[in-house]
């Protein structure tokens, strides 16, 4: 565990610290606790499920990868199955802002990619940032969807984003994180560039209609995958990569360990993530080695 998590647990209270650090010390922790640990933990604490979450956002900002603010912002989200995700704030640098994650949209992506489809609560230590309310209003069940902010009560994100343009706005019926699977085919013999069509198959691009997936392989053979996650107001758009880099980094790995890197969209998109992925991978990866598919 890292100094950093240490020094959040000794700051805890010894009722939520003790059991905590049985979960968080397994090597196999990976920024989740299922709906079993959040009924353990509250349990032992006495704290409802958004207090207990209030009181792990510091862990969750242990996650930030920050070489350009060295301002970490944690945020949980609250699956629909009770597990807790954490995000964390991803920075990098060499290449424009537009490429950094937000904690939210961190928080929304490992849920997503961890097979939630659809989020009750968020929870974080700063107020989200117009461009995260923007993300989020793309969510499956948003109009349900509760944010509760330090010292406020809980209220719905609909209240933090009066008079929203969104999907409804766009005639969309489908919703970022509904469960749906695109059935586009290929075979690869390469298992990293299989896992990246799976990837593809699962991303949300109804505005575009460009599928787009990434599948990175680290140098002790982990694999991580990414799926697009697009917006109605498409700059909030989360390319693949970032949502690879997401699962990667709440998993605790490092970018230097990134070995190949697969992208893969359909053919004849009208937007492409290829020079963005190549640029990001130059400046976090220089070591790894891209793959480019077009199905
Ligand atoms: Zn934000």
């Amino acid at each position: 565990m890292t100094q950093d998590r240490l020094t959040v647990l000794s700051q805890l209270p010894e009722t939520l610290a003790k059991p905590l650090e049985e979960m968080v010390i397994n090597p196999k922790f990976s920024a989740t606790f299922t709906s079993q640990q959040v009924e353990h933990l509250i349990h032992t604490t006495g704290f409802d499920a958004i207090a207990l979450a209030q009181h792990l956002l510091p862990l969750a900002a242990t996650y930030a990868y920050t070489p350009v603010s060295d301002f970490q912002v944690g945020a949980i989200v609250r699956g629909k199955s009770g597990a807790l995700y954490l995000g964390a704030n991803i920075e990098f640098s060499g290449v424009s802002l537009g490429q950094t994650i937000h904690a939210e949209q961190a928080a929304i992506a490992h849920a997503w990619m961890r097979g939630e489809n659809k989020l009750s609560d968020i929870i974080v230590d700063t107020p989200p940032c117009g461009h995260c309310r923007q993300f989020m209003n793309e969510l499956a069940g948003v109009e349900a969807l509760q944010v509760t902010l330090p010292g406020q009560a809980t209220k719905k994100l609909l209240d933090y984003l009066p008079e929203s343009f969104g999907p409804v706005t766009m005639g969309m019926k489908v919703r970022l994180m509904d469960q749906q699977t695109h059935h586009i085919r290929a075979d690869f013999s390469d298992s990293l560039q299989q896992t990246a069509l799976n990837a593809l198959n699962q991303s949300y691009a109804p505005y575009s209609k460009a599928l787009s997936g990434v599948a990175i392989e680290l140098s002790n053979q982990q694999i991580y995958l990414g799926a697009y996650a697009e917006n109605a107001a498409f700059n909030p758009s989360l390319p693949p990569l970032q949502v690879a880099l997401i699962q990667l980094r709440m998993h605790g790995d490092s970018f230097r360990d990134i070995q190949r890197v697969v992208l893969a969209e359909t053919e004849n998109g009208t937007i492409t993530h290829l020079d963005i992925t190549r640029s990001v991978l130059e400046k976090i990866a220089p070591q790894s080695q891209l793959v480019y598919i077009q199905v």
